[in-house]
C-alpha cells in the first residue's frame, strides 16, 4: 500500500499542546481547560472569584475598552458606552435586528442596509466582531495570567443555529484576539461532551439540550452515533431568557412601589438599577422562599410562589419550543434518552420541574449549568490536542474530496462538511477496449475542474483483465476514519484486482488556505458550472460517436444505404460540434444522431455497447 503524507483535515494536531475551550456567551463568557493533573474539565477562575466574565464591554472617556465585572458596573451609570449582548449582533445587518432595536441601550447604527451592523461609541464605530474580540482578548489574558503560559489556541462554541456568516464572524473575532481558532463547535454538542456523552465509540443516544441563558432560549435535539453528533432540530427564542424573568419581577415591583413605565423610560439609571435588583432576587429565589431588600428607601420584596406564578407563561413558551423541536425531529418525548440542562436560569426549580415533567424523566443538572458549555469545549480541545487518544476525534471534512473523471472533471465522493468517520463508494468503468490500467487521482477542493483543486494523491489500478470499454466495474471507495486519515481503494469487481492508497494527515492546510479555496469556488461557481456542462456534453458526444462507430462496423449488413448515409452525416455534424464551445449545439447533435440510430440500435444493441453507454469513465 502506497503511503503519502498529506493533510486532508485541518486542525488535527500531532503533538499534545494546550488548547482552551471558550464559551462566548450572550450574557457571560468563560474559559475552561482539562486540568493537567486531575484530567477533569475545569473552568478557569482567579482566587475566590467567579469563572464567569460578563460579556460586557465598557469604553472609558478615552475610548479604552474594559471587559467583564468592571464593565458591568457601568450598565447603570453609563449605558450609552456600555455594550452588552454583542453576540446578538454577530453576522447581522440592521434590518435583521430592527424590530428589537429598543433592546439595546447603546447606539446601533441604523443605516437600514444589508451591510453588517456597527455600534457607535463616541466618535468610534465597532463591529460585533471587534466587540467580541475584546471579550475574547480579556479571556485569553485571564487564562494566561492563571496558567502562567501563553494561550494561543482555542475551541469556541456557538449556538447550533448560527449560520456560516455568524460562525465566520466568531472565528474572525478569535483571530483578532490573537487566538488560533482550532474549531467552532455547537453549544449543545459541547454541553453533551461535558456530561461525557458521545465519547464512547459504540454509543447511540438521542439527547435534548435545554439551554435557558440570560437572554436566549435554545432547545436542541441531538443524535449521537459512534461519536458523531447530528443536530436533528433546533428551536427556541432569541429574545427569551433570564432577562425576561428579571423583567417580570421589575414589573411587579413597579406596580407594588408605584413607578410608571414613563418614569422608567426617562430614567435609565432607575431601570438598570431595578433590573439588577430583580436579577439578584431571581437568583436568591432558586434556593430561598423569599427575597427582600431596602433600596433607595423602598422595600423591594417577592416570594418564590409569586415569582413562579409570574414566570409561568415564560416557562410555558419554552415548553412550546420543546414540542416544536420534537415535532421537527419527528420524535416524541419518549425517544429522548437524556436531557441536558444548560444556562444559569435552569437553576430555577420551576424550570427544572417543567422540563422534567415534559420529557417524563429527570434532567441532568449535575454539572454547573453556567460552565457546562465551556467545560465541553475544553473536552473537545483536549481531543484535538491529541491528549486523549481513547476518544474519537469529532470532525468534519473542511473541503470536498473526489477523483478526476473524463475531461478533467472533479467527481466529488465526500462533500465538504461531511461528518467523519465516513465511507462512500462509487462505480466507474473504462473508456477504451482492453484498458488494463486505470489512473485514480484524488483531489480536494470545491471547483468543478480538478486543475483548480488540490491534488492529494494518485495511483493506478493495474491488471484489469482485457474487456471491452465499459464492461469492467471499478468500485472506488473513500474511507475517512476517526483520525481523519483518508483511505482510497479501487477494486475491479469482476476480476477482484484492487489497489489502495492512504492519505495521512500531516502537512496541514492553514485556515486561510481553506478559506481561499472556498472563496474561489464561490467566485468561480458560474464559470465552473458552464465548463462542467461543456465537458460533460463533450464526453457524452465522444462516447456516442465511439459506440455508434463500433456498432456500424459490426452491423453494416443490418443497415440500409440510406441509414448509413444519414448516420454518417449526423456523426460528422456531432464531430464538428465537439470542436466548438457550445454545449447546447452538442446536445442537439447528440439527439439528432440518437434519433437516426435509435431504430437500428434497438434492433441489435449488444451488451457491450449498452454497457459503454452506462457509468462514468475515468481517463486511462
Ligand atoms: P448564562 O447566559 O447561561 O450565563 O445565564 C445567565 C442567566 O442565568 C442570567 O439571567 C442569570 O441571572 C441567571 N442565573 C444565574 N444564576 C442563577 C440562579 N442561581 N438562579 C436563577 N437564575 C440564575
Amino acid at each position: 500500500m502506497a503511503k503519502i503524507g498529506i493533510n486532508i483535515a485541518t486542525g488535527s494536531l500531532q503533538q499534545a499542546e494546550m488548547i482552551v475551550g471558550i464559551d462566548l456567551g450572550t450574557t457571560n463568557s468563560l474559559i475552561a481547560i482539562i486540568h493537567p493533573e486531575s484530567k477533569q474539565p475545569t473552568a478557569l477562575r482567579e482566587h475566590n472569584t467567579s469563572s464567569l466574565v460578563p460579556s460586557i464591554v465598557h469604553f472609558d472617556p478615552y475610548g479604552n475598552p474594559v471587559v467583564g465585572e468592571e464593565a458591568k458596573k457601568f450598565l447603570e451609570t453609563d449605558p450609552q458606552n456600555t455594550i452588552f449582548s454583542a453576540k446578538r449582533l454577530m453576522g447581522k445587518s440592521y434590518k435583521d435586528i430592527k424590530e428589537h432595536s429598543g433592546f439595546f441601550t447603546y447606539k446601533v447604527i441604523d443605516d437600514d442596509t444589508e451591510s453588517l451592523v456597527k455600534v457607535q461609541v463616541g466618535d468610534r464605530f465597532f463591529s460585533p466582531i471587534d466587540l467580541s474580540s475584546f471579550i475574547l482578548k480579556e479571556l485569553k489574558q485571564r487564562a494566561e495570567h492563571i496558567l502562567k503560559t501563553p494561550v494561543t489556541k482555542a475551541v469556541i462554541t456557538v449556538p447550533a443555529y448560527f449560520n456560516d456568516a455568524q460562525r465566520q464572524a466568531t472565528r474572525d473575532a478569535g483571530k483578532l484576539a490573537g487566538l488560533d481558532v482550532m474549531r467552532i463547535i455547537n453549544e449543545p454538542t459541547a454541553a453533551s461532551l461535558a456530561y461525557g456523552l458521545g465519547l464512547r465509540k459504540d454509543e447511540e443516544k438521542t439527547i435534548a439540550v435545554y439551554d435557558l441563558g440570560g437572554g436566549t432560549f435554545d432547545i436542541s435535539i441531538l443524535k449521537i452515533n459512534s461519536g458523531i453528533f447530528e443536530v436533528l432540530s433546533t428551536n427556541g427564542d432569541t429574545y427569551l431568557g433570564g432577562d425576561d424573568l428579571d423583567r417580570t419581577i421589575v414589573k411587579y415591583w413597579m406596580s407594588e412601589v408605584g413607578i410608571t413605565e414613563e418614569e422608567l423610560r426617562q430614567n435609565k439609571a432607575l431601570s438598570q438599577g431595578l433590573r439588577l435588583r430583580a436579577e439578584e432576587a431571581k437568583k436568591h429565589l432558586s434556593s430561598n422562599d423569599i427575597f427582600s431588600i431596602d433600596w433607595n428607601g423602598e422595600t423591594l420584596a417577592i416570594t418564590k410562589t409569586k415569582f413562579e406564578e409570574l414566570i409561568k407563561p415564560l416557562i410555558g413558551k419554552t415548553i412550546e419550543c420543546c414540542t416544536n423541536a420534537l415535532a421537527d425531529s419527528k420524535l416524541t418525548a419518549k425517544d429522548i434518552d437524556t436531557i441536558v440542562m444548560v444556562g444559569g436560569c435552569t437553576r430555577v426549580p420551576a424550570v427544572k420541574e417543567a422540563v422534567s415533567a415534559f420529557f417524563g424523566k429527570p434532567v441532568n443538572d449535575s454539572v454547573n449549568p453556567d460552565e457546562v458549555v465551556a467545560l465541553g469545549a475544553a473536552v473537545q480541545a483536549d481531543i484535538l490536542a491529541g491528549n486523549n487518544k481513547d476518544f474519537l476525534l469529532l470532525d468534519i471534512t473542511p473541503l470536498s474530496l473526489g477523483i478526476e473523471t473524463m475531461g478533467g472533471l472533479m467527481d466529488v465522493l465526500i462533500p465538504r462538511n461531511a461528518k467523519i468517520p465516513t465511507k462512500v463508494g462509487r462505480q466507474y468503468t473504462t473508456q477504451k477496449d482492453g484498458q488494463a490500467d486505470m489512473r485514480i487521482s484524488v483531489f480536494q477542493g470545491e471547483r468543478d475542474l480538478v486543475k483548480d483543486n488540490r491534488k492529494l494523491a494518485e495511483f493506478s489500478l493495474k491488471g484489469i483483465p482485457g474487456m471491452p470499454a465499459g464492461l469492467p466495474k471499478v468500485e472506488v471507495s473513500f474511507l475517512i476514519n476517526a483520525d481523519g486519515i483518508l483511505v482510497v481503494k479501487a477494486k475491479e469487481l469482476r476480476s477482484g484486482v484492487e489497489q489502495s492508497i492512504e492519505v495521512k494527515p500531516q502537512y496541514g492546510l492553514t485556515d486561510e488556505e481553506v478559506e481561499k479555496m472556498l472563496m474561489d469556488s464561490i467566485t468561480h461557481a458560474k464559470g465552473d458550472m458552464q465548463v462542467r456542462a461543456l465537458v460533460e456534453a463533450r464526453t457524452e458526444g465522444e462516447q456516442i460517436l465511439s459506440v455508434t462507430e463500433k456498432f456500424i462496423a459490426k452491423n453494416t449488413s443490418l443497415l440500409s444505404k440510406d441509414e448509413l448515409v444519414s448516420t454518417a452525416a449526423a456523426m460528422q455534424a456531432l464531430q464538428l460540434a465537439l470542436t466548438m464551445e457550445d454545449k447546447d449545439l452538442i446536445h442537439t447533435k447528440i439527439e439528432a444522431l440518437n434519433e437516426i440510430s435509435r431504430p437500428f440500435a434497438e434492433r441489435a444493441m449488444d451488451q457491450a455497447v449498452s454497457g459503454a453507454l452506462k457509468g462514468k469513465t475515468i481517463t486511462s
